[in-house]
């Protein structure tokens, strides 16, 4: 299984978190991530596939993968008090998702119930 893991800079904490909450559940999936958030993983001990930055096309490169179907879930926690110069590329993103079916959680509590049903 392949998961997509990004976070704005406002919730990279709360991303941090999350992946530390469920340390154990993600050490057998194979992780990609945009560079940024991707070295927070790395720090965790976990293995990951880092993309380029997000508002240097990172969401572009992760969003090819899910167009692709390579990718199982999506875990992208948008800080929605933030202006983002890569907002076009954060939407195809979403869009893409939505256009493959596949899951998409956007905030924690989402992607906590996501990975629960990933994982039985
Ligand atoms: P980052 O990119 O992990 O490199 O910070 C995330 C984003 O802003 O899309």
């Amino acid at each position: 299984m392949t998961f997509a893991i990004i976070a704005h800079d406002g919730k990279k904490p709360e991303m941090v978190d999350f992946l530390l909450n469920n340390k154990d559940h993600l050490k057998g999936i194979n992780l990609l991530a945009t560079s940024t958030t991707g070295s927070h993983v790395e720090e965790m001990g976990l293995d990951v596939q880092k993309m380029m930055s997000g508002p240097l096309g990172g969401d572009a490169q992760i969003a090819a993968q899910v167009a692709q179907n390579k990718v199982d879930a999506v875990f992208f926690f948008r800080d929605p008090m933030g202006k983002h110069p890569h907002e076009p590329d954060v939407q195809m993103l979403l869009r893409l998702c939505d256009v493959h079916n596949i899951p998409l959680a956007t905030n924690p509590a989402s992607a906590q119930y996501i990975l629960k049903g990933l994982i039985r």
